[in-house]
């Protein structure tokens, strides 16, 4: 047996291997280990290797897949091997010591489950793929989710690679063997082989699943995205060895078309997760009124992934502006949408063999609503143009939802093993089954009370069990009567207090009653597979119609969050202005209305010639929030929903940037001034004009001289380069100078009061720098004892008159020549004679002698330098 185990291990060396004994899935040596720790269940031992006890645990089929939710979770992969003939099989085969043979049947790994247990429904979970080509270093990733058959594929040059992993959020990206995974994401990396990633293998592949000659109907496809998809495809085949899995056809995404937001961006603006990694608390909790899972798992897309294009976010403003204008036609939507099921995760089921007779029940209903919604929302005047396109998807498997109406009961068992899902009346073969079935216990019931008459044996009974079927029970006082030879009963079991008894005519009657029920239960087997199949030939239509569904889940959920709280449509230029007016921040506006505070809103304005905006006052008056809430709406403007503003301009924006100081970050466990730096960096080189950017605090974690010299050149280099939209919170007072050189900057602060000894912040922004820094009001705000306080007020008198004196933080700074003039300094280019010489030189003219001498002279030269 050991022989097999490692012959099976071998071929799954970096999973988690489940043996199928009997009714148990065994784990052994480091496995176990591993696996009991993860589940907590005990690790015992079985037999010996190599001198020792070999480490052991199990767990019981029938509850594998909680099991298997536990370890996919902790960041297992599992191979599951399973009996692939029974015992008596291998007899037949092998005599009677052979071994059952036992084959890997699937690999589950954390991007390619299906299972709705292991699946959170309001969410996608997806499998990704990046693919580079060595020769052009083109890149690009492909990322599937097999549960609803959505499959992308997104170009994108290097740099943008973390902000769409980061966007794709994938349980597992695949990279070719001898590559890399970007930093944020090694650990859900799967190295595998650079073969499945060439393009030409790819593209054979492609052609291969979707029995296609050409791709060319699915797009215009560079050796990248194919080595992206190859791999892709090739992975899901292993994983699922060779059974099928649900890809739709490839969706290309130009990466321009969607709004770059690089991870830390995600990461500090809590989009769809908070810093601790939940839901709720997230930009994503706070608006989800979404009524469907499908939906959600749309929103959160959508969130993900604003968008850039004009026209794709106008229309999908356009019908949540529908939606929010009728709020009866909403509801009446919203319920209707409620009622119906998961459809798209069923489909991916059915695709991959592991549907039963519910997942078809759920398409049945789930289409069935789609059709009734299509001919409500046709016979509305004044469509918008996003309704209009999605109507026709919402129907076309009029056919399909018939057939499944008149085959399926109405709530059929999850489980098909029993039977019963199909209904009367669909087949009358089976209705006869089923009937002779039902008149067999009729006849065996009957039987009873017969044989009780004959016997005299009141309490005998008929009883049906696993071992023995049908049989005849007595108590052990009763049973001499039926042990005569003559009684007409053969003896089957003699247990304590009971005796059981065979006879011929309920011998006779029980094997009608079994041979009807099996062959019932096959004809409902093959019902199941047929209808399976029509199903799985409509996958890409269907998941249309889902996408549609989720499309119209969200418009209506936006529409009614809108409404309840007076969030108003964005209006959307192509200019570089950014114009809010009353804005909020949604999920701190919400945690204050918890507690009952009220939400101060404020007003923003940016565009071309004030489009830095430098943000100062105390901490805690609501610097961060005022930052991030004006992140939040462009992200929620272009991902077209409504925003939390009584009214806002929004000049499309290309790219968004958040940063956040370091020790502001420190209390989460992020590292420290390095990753503040690292990610300004990537800020200073990434932003674009048409960019949003977000700067809180920058400069913070270091000593107040480095600190105030690189945010003072941040914000100079943010202003004069790139020239992009931003927001600046500090606490550097000394940056205020900064307004007198640099022309489209403006201070601002947020506003606080003392009053009567106590601080009063009014969270309200205003024009104009702080007066001061209220560091010690906050103090004590915050409860540090008078004392403390006292002696810090001393202290601070000492320092300003020393600051006094010798004119401040900020002294030396009067002289510093512009930023423009020191950029012009750096990169003129010095004149380079080494460089000027070798560029004179004519290889093919040299004599050798002229050669060496030359090498001297350029030697020379280099050492000058
Ligand atoms: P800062 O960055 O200036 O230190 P924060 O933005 O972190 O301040 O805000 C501190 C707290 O003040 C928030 O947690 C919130 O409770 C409250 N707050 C911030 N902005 C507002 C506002 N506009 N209206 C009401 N309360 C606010
Ligand atoms: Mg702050």
């Amino acid at each position: 047996m050991m022989a097999q185990y490692w012959a099976l291990k071998a071929e799954a060396p970096d999973c988690l291997l489940f043996y199928r004994m009997g009714d148990f899935f065994e784990l052994f040596f480091d496995d176990a280990k591993a696996a009991a720790a993860t589940l907590d269940i005990a690790l015992t031992s079985r037999g010996e290797h190599g001198g020792e006890a070999v480490p052991m645990c199990g767990v019981p089929v029938h509850a594998a897949e909680s099991y298997l939710a536990r370890l996919i979770r902790a960041g297992h992969r599992v191979a599951i091997a399973e009996q692939v003939e029974t015992p008596a099989e291998a007899k037949a085969r092998g005599g009677s010591k052979a071994l059952v043979a036992r084959a890997i049947v699937r690999f589950v790994t954390a991007g390619t489950l299906t299972e709705e247990t292991l699946l959170e429904g309001r969410s996608a979970n997806r499998l990704a793929a990046l693919a580079t080509i060595a020769a052009s270093g083109e890149t690009a990733i492909a990322a599937a989710d097999i549960s609803t058959g959505q499959f992308e594929v997104v170009r994108c040059d290097a740099a943008r690679i973390e902000a769409e992993l980061a966007r794709l959020a994938p349980s597992e990206i695949l990279i070719a063997d001898g590559t890399d995974a970007p930093a944020a994401f090694t650990e859900r990396a799967v190295t595998r082989p650079a073969s499945d990633f060439a393009s030409a293998r790819g593209e054979a592949r492609l052609k291969d699943r979707f029995g296609v000659a050409t791709l060319d109907g699915f797009g215009d496809f560079t050796r990248a995205e194919l080595a992206a998809m190859g791999a892709l495809t090739a992975y899901l085949d292993h994983a699922a060895r060779g059974s099928r899995t649900f890809l739709q056809a490839p969706v290309r995404i130009a990466s321009e078309r969607v709004m770059a937001i690089d991870a830390a961006t995600r990461d500090s603006l809590e989009l769809t997760r908070t810093m601790a990694g939940a839901r709720a608390g997230s930009l994503l909790a706070a608006i989800d009124r979404t009524v469907t899972a499908g939906g959600a798992r749309q929103l959160a897309d959508d969130i993900s992934a604003p968008l850039t294009d004009m026209a794709a976010i106008t229309d999908r403003l356009d019908l949540v502006d529908w939606f929010a204008r009728d709020s009866l036609l909403r509801a009446n939507i919203r319920d209707a949408l409620r009622a119906l099921p998961d459809a798209a995760r069923a489909m991916g089921r059915l695709v991959a063999g592991r549907g039963g007779p519910r997942d078809l029940a759920q398409l049945r209903d789930a289409l069935g609503g789609a059709r009734r919604l299509r001919e409500q929302l046709g016979a509305l005047a004044e469509r918008p143009a996003l309704l209009d396109a999605l109507l026709p998807a919402l129907d076309g498997h009029g056919a399909l939802v018939d057939e499944l109406a008149r085959a399926l009961v109405d709530s059929p068992p999850l489980d098909a093993s029993q039977g019963g899902y199909i209904a009367e009346g669909y087949d009358h073969a089976l209705d006869a089954l089923r009937l002779a079935a039902r008149d067999g216990r009729q006849a065996i019931a009957a039987l009873e009370s017969d044989y009780r008459a004959r016997t005299g044996i009141a309490g005998l009974k008929i009883r049906h069990n696993g071992v023995l079927g049908y049989h005849v029970e007595v108590s052990a006082k009763a049973a001499d009567a039926l042990m005569a030879p003559t009684s007409g009963f053969t003896h089957r079991q003699t247990l304590a207090g009971v005796v059981r008894f065979n006879a011929p005519d309920l011998h006779e009657a029980a094997l009608r009653v079994t041979q009807a029920g099996a062959h019932a239960l096959a004809a409902e087997a093959a019902h199941l597979e047929a209808l399976t199949s029509l199903a799985v030939a409509r996958r890409e239509a269907i998941a249309k119609s889902c996408d549609a569904l989720a499309r119209l889940d969200v418009a209506a959920a936006h529409a009614d969050h809108a409404m309840t709280h007076g969030w108003c449509r964005p209006a959307l230029t192509h200019d570089a202005d950014l114009a809010v007016t009353g804005g909020r921040h949604p999920v701190v506006e919400a945690a204050l209305a918890a507690q009952g505070a009220p939400f101060v809103p404020n007003d923003l304005s940016l565009s071309e010639s004030d489009r830095l905006w430098l943000v100062t006052g105390p901490n805690m008056g609501g610097k961060s929030t005022f930052l991030r809430q004006n992140a939040l709406i462009i992200v929620l403007a272009q991902a077209g929903a409504f925003v939390p503003a009584s009214q806002a301009t929004i000049g499309l924006t290309d790219r968004l940037f958040s940063r956040v100081g370091a020790s502001d970050n420190l209390a989460r466990g992020r590292s420290t001034f390095m990753v503040e730096m690292v990610e300004t960096a990537a800020i200073l080189a990434q932003a674009t004009p048409r960019s949003f950017v977000i700067l809180d605090e920058v400069g913070r974690g270091t000593s107040t001289y480095d600190g105030l010299a690189l945010a003072w050149a941040v914000v100079e280099a943010v202003h004069e380069v790139n020239r992009c939209r931003c927001l600046f919170a500090t606490h550097y007072h000394e940056l205020t100078r900064l307004a007198e050189s640099l022309d489209a900057l403006s201070l601002h602060h947020v506003r606080a009061r003392e009053w009567q000894g106590d601080l009063v912040l009014l969270h309200e922004v205003a024009d104009g720098p702080a007066d001061r820094s209220y560091g010690l009001a906050v103090a004590r705000l915050a409860g540090v004892s008078p004392r403390v306080v006292h002696r810090a007020e001393a202290v601070l008198a000492k320092l300003e008159a020393g600051r006094a004196a010798t004119g401040g933080l900020a002294a030396g700074l009067d002289d510093l020549p512009l930023f423009a003039a020191t950029i012009s300094e750096a990169t003129a280019t010095k004149p380079d004679t080494l460089r000027d010489t070798l560029a004179n030189i004519h290889p093919d003219t040299l004599t050798p002698r002229e050669a060496l001498d030359l090498l001297y002279q350029l030697k020379a030269l280099a050492d000058d330098a």
